[in-house]
C-alpha cells in the first residue's frame, strides 16, 4: 500500500492478474504450435502446475515464516499459484501501510480492496502472514513484480519516521533474511526494493524516511546469523 502520487488513482490490484486463466490457455496452445524447445519448456512449466493434483500440499493456517501468525486475506486479493515452481521468486518488496496494523489486516480481508501483501509487520515487531508465499499477492501494482516477489507491509506512515521502530526494523529484517535464504535471493537493493521502485507504480512507499542503510545492514546481519 502506501501513499499514492496525486495524479493517478488506478487500483493497486489493477495489473491484469485476473487474466491468468485465459492467458494460460493461450500460452499452452502457442507453446505447442511454436515447437521451440526452450520456449516450450518455459511456457509449459507455467501450464503444468494448473493440472489437478500437482500443486504442493497445503495446510489450513500454515505459515511460511516461523513466528508469524496466520490471518487469511480475502481470496480476491491474491491469485493461487505454486511458486517458486511456476514463477521464480527473486525479490522482496517493502511497503508502508499508511494506517494502523489493524486497518491493514481489515482491508486485506476485504474482497473489494483488490490488493494485499503476504506479510504485515506491526510496530512491536509482531508478524502476521495473510497470503502464502506459494501464491501471488496483489501488492506491487505490476503483474510480473507481483509474480516474482514477496510483499511485506509495515505499520505506519511514510511521513512519520518515528513510527518505524527498532522492533519493526529488526523483525522485518529477520523475515526478509529468511525469505532471501529460502529462494536464494541476493541481499542487495536490486532484489530488496521499495514499492516506489516498482516500474509503473503510482505509490511512494516506504518513503524517504525509511532507513535503507540501517535496514539492509540488519538484513545482512540476520542472513549471517541464520546461515
Ligand atoms: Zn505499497
Amino acid at each position: 500500500m502506501g501513499a499514492r502520487r496525486a495524479s493517478k488513482s488506478k487500483s493497486e490490484g489493477g495489473d491484469g492478474d485476473r487474466r491468468i486463466g485465459r492467458r494460460a490457455l493461450l500460452v499452452g496452445g502457442a507453446a505447442a504450435a511454436v515447437g521451440t524447445a526452450v520456449l516450450a519448456r518455459d511456457e509449459l512449466g507455467r501450464v503444468w502446475w494448473r493440472v489437478p493434483g500437482v500443486e504442493k500440499p497445503r495446510k489450513e493456517g500454515e505459515v511460511d515464516y516461523t513466528g508469524a501468525k496466520w490471518v487469511a486475506a480475502a481470496s480476491a486479493n491474491w491469485r493461487r499459484a505454486d511458486r517458486p515452481d511456476d514463477y521464480g521468486v527473486d525479490m522482496v518488496v517493502i511497503h508502508v501501510t499508511q494506517g494502523s496494523f489493524a486497518s491493514a489486516v481489515k482491508v486485506f480481508q476485504d474482497p473489494g480492496h483488490g490488493a494485499a501483501a503476504h506479510y504485515i509487520v506491526r510496530k512491536d515487531g509482531h508478524v502476521t502472514q495473510m497470503i502464502r508465499e506459494l501464491d501471488v499477492a496483489y501488492h506491487a501494482g505490476n503483474r510480473s513484480y507481483n509474480e516474482r516477489s514477496v510483499g511485506i507491509e509495515h505499520e505506519g506512515f511514510v511521513d512519520r519516521p518515528e513510527g518505524f521502530t527498532d522492533e519493526m526494523y529488526e523483525a522485518s529484517a529477520r523475515l526478509t533474511a529468511r525469505i532471501c535464504a529460502r529462494y536464494d535471493i541476493p541481499v542487495d537493493r536490486e532484489h530488496i526494493i521499495g514499492h516506489v521502485e516498482v516500474p509503473g507504480t503510482d505509490h511512494t512507499d516506504p518513503g524517504e524516511h525509511w532507513d535503507w542503510d540501517r535496514y539492509m545492514k540488519l538484513v545482512r546481519q540476520a542472513s549471517t546469523a541464520s546461515a
